[in-house]
């Protein structure tokens, strides 16, 4: 099941996120992009078998990203993500987290950040993508 070194860094997620450290700039997604980082994650990381959410884009100073489940559904969520990040890279980690969110509704009904929440750590820092806790804008100002 794992991929080799050199099979990652050949996927477009990989050379997306690398892409990222050279334009670190404001970032205002489109739904356009969140389909595109979207795809790219599912695919790579969870085996395609995330279904496509419904995405938000909102202006909120109190979360870059928001997960909610379904609760007649457990393969549909909707995904609210802020208008304005202060970087693609971030925005892309936001979606990251988002993701393993929808991951855990999909199997558990529930969303944590515990330590199921972080089995996918490893799997996302393969391409340069970092899963934290921090999805509030207090806590990413913080650290
Ligand atoms: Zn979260």
């Amino acid at each position: 099941m794992s991929k080799s070194k050199s099979k990652i860094e050949r996927t477009k997620l990989f050379r997306m996120v690398q892409h990222c450290w050279i334009e670190d700039d404001v970032f205002r997604p489109t739904i356009a992009d969140c389909r595109e980082i979207f795809n790219n994650i599912n695919r790579n990381v969870f085996n395609g078998e995330l279904k496509m959410p419904n995405f938000r884009l909102v202006y909120s100073k109190a979360f870059w990203g928001e997960c909610r489940g379904d609760i007649d559904d457990n393969t549909q969520v909707t995904i609210r993500l802020n208008k304005s990040f202060l970087s693609k890279r971030l925005f892309i980690n936001t979606m990251a987290h988002e993701m393993v969110h929808q991951w855990e509704w999909l199997t558990y009904e529930n969303m944590t950040h515990g330590p199921r929440f972080f089995v996918w750590r490893n799997e996302l820092e393969k391409y340069n993508i970092t899963l934290s806790r921090a999805y509030r804008i207090k806590h990413y100002k913080l650290t």
